[in-house]
């Protein structure tokens, strides 16, 4: 049975991706070498021509990190996959790959910060305009945002940390009826609560930072293709895939690598080769080790999150509480649509008796540390008023959604009922 596209995720989580010859390393070999030798110049001319596959340097491409962009590939349902330094590059590779100077990108607003600050200023100084909209807007108002130069759509499953869900299918129709690809960043959900490419996403994207790696070790991206979108279809809008690449003696990604390669082949030959935000071979070897188990744990984060999510609904210091799966939330009905073994095991709310009732909490917690992160084993929050968001007034926070007296806590592998424990006793000194 091949371990990458007909095997269940969990058989995929273990082996997609690396399948050892006779006598080969069990484990995936850490293949820690900038470069790697060929016996005659034409045999390595050809790797720069792309006329033959094979590695060359490592700022483009690593024979580890490929086993673990291919086990994420398998695991997405997609056809190529690539790792990226981070979640950042990852997002940022995803909408310059096909997005230049000139184009225009349609944003759901309720996406990670970094991801925001990305798209409106740093891409803003390119020359690529966003616009952003709510991802419960009306169709009207969906509809409104795309113009002649729009590029791409882009959205998170779960948005971070606003835990709102995305409709994805709603957004691949919109933006499919405009002739371009819908990204999503599907880095909380993870594939083995929802898998995008299934509801008509074009492009993933992943900070394997989170639960990927699981253990807070390694900083990490990855994009995904799902192999469907059509360039050459729309090749006016995306030269970069439909016109000859000068850089490489004329080449058509489109048709040199048809609907399965093109999208990562040109990230990898020109955004890798001109940018060079690989992960490093070590990281990519700590990645797969997360992903190993990542079928294992995800539940566990989801049944912490939700019994956290339920006793903070009940109890009397808490004013209200963000988490898909709560019934009554608003993102209720499409999580049960998208994600109907869970979600992710992030949950914020809100402390009654204002931004001083939160940071007494904070100070009072014992497992849960104060942590900028989330989606890692250990159970850590974070009290954006006084930490992320610190420069803002309590005006300017309620206008940016992150009420003063929020919470993120993102419950880890720990014991729910200590988990529990440890936040009640917390909640009892406010
Ligand atoms: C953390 C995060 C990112 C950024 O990833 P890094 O690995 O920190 O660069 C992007 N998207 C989402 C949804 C995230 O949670």
């Amino acid at each position: 049975m091949s371990h990458n596209q007909e095997a269940s995720i969990d058989t995929r989580c273990v082996q997609a991706g690396y399948t050892p010859g006779n006598g080969e390393p069990r484990q995936i070999p850490i293949v820690q070498s900038t470069t790697f030798k060929y016996a005659t110049g034409p045999a390595m001319g050809a790797l720069f021509d792309l006329e033959a596959s094979g590695y060359f340097y490592t700022r483009l491409q690593n024979p580890t990190n490929d086993y673990v962009a291919a086990k994420i590939a398998a695991l997405e349902g997609g056809t190529a996959g690539m790792l990226t330094s981070s979640g950042q590059a990852a997002n940022f590779f995803s909408v310059f790959n096909i997005c230049e100077c000139g184009g225009h990108v349609v944003a759901s607003s309720a996406i990670y910060g970094g991801t925001f600050n990305l798209l409106a200023h740093t891409l803003a100084k390119m020359g690529i305009q966003t616009t952003f909209v709510a991802p419960d807007c009306s169709d009207e108002e969906l509809e409104a945002a795309f113009r002649e130069n729009t590029k791409c759509v882009l959205g998170e499953t779960i948005a971070n940390p606003a835990l709102a869900v995305l409709d994805i299918e709603r957004f691949a129709k919109a933006a499919h009826d405009h002739g371009v690809p819908l990204i999503v960043d599907n880095t909380f959900p993870t594939p083995v609560n929802c898998r995008p490419i299934e509801w008509g996403a074009d492009i993933v994207t992943h900070s394997t930072t989170k639960y990927m790696d699981g253990h807070g070790c390694a900083v990490g991206g990855a994009i995904v293709d799902s192999g469907k979108f059509d360039w050459m279809a729309h090749a006016d809008k995306y030269p970069g895939l439909t016109t000859p690449d000068e850089s490489y003696h004329g080449i058509v990604y489109a048709q040199k690598f048809g609907l399965e390669g093109a999208f990562i082949t040109k990230a990898t030959s020109q955004l890798m080769r001109d940018f060079g935000s690989i992960q490093g071979p070590q990281n990519a070897f700590y990645l797969n080790m997360g992903l190993e188990s990542l079928h294992v744990r995800m539940p566990r984060h989801c049944a912490n999150g939700q019994a956290m999510a339920e006793f903070l609904s009940n109890h009397p210091k808490v004013e209200s509480v963000s988490y898909p799966h709560l019934p009554g939330d608003p993102y209720y009905e499409l999580a049960q649509k998208y994600l109907p073994n869970g979600g992710c095991g992030v949950v914020s709310f809100n402390v009654a008796g204002g931004r001083a009732a939160a940071e007494r909490l904070m100070a009072a917690l014992k497992i849960a540390a104060i942590e900028t992160h989330v989606a890692d084993a250990r159970t850590c929050c974070l009290h954006p008023a006084s930490t992320t968001h610190r420069q803002m007034s309590d005006e300017e926070l309620i206008a940016a959604g992150v009420a003063p007296n929020m919470i993120r806590l993102s419950c880890g592998l720990e014991g729910t009922e200590d988990l529990i424990a440890d936040v009640s006793q917390a909640l009892d000194q406010v």
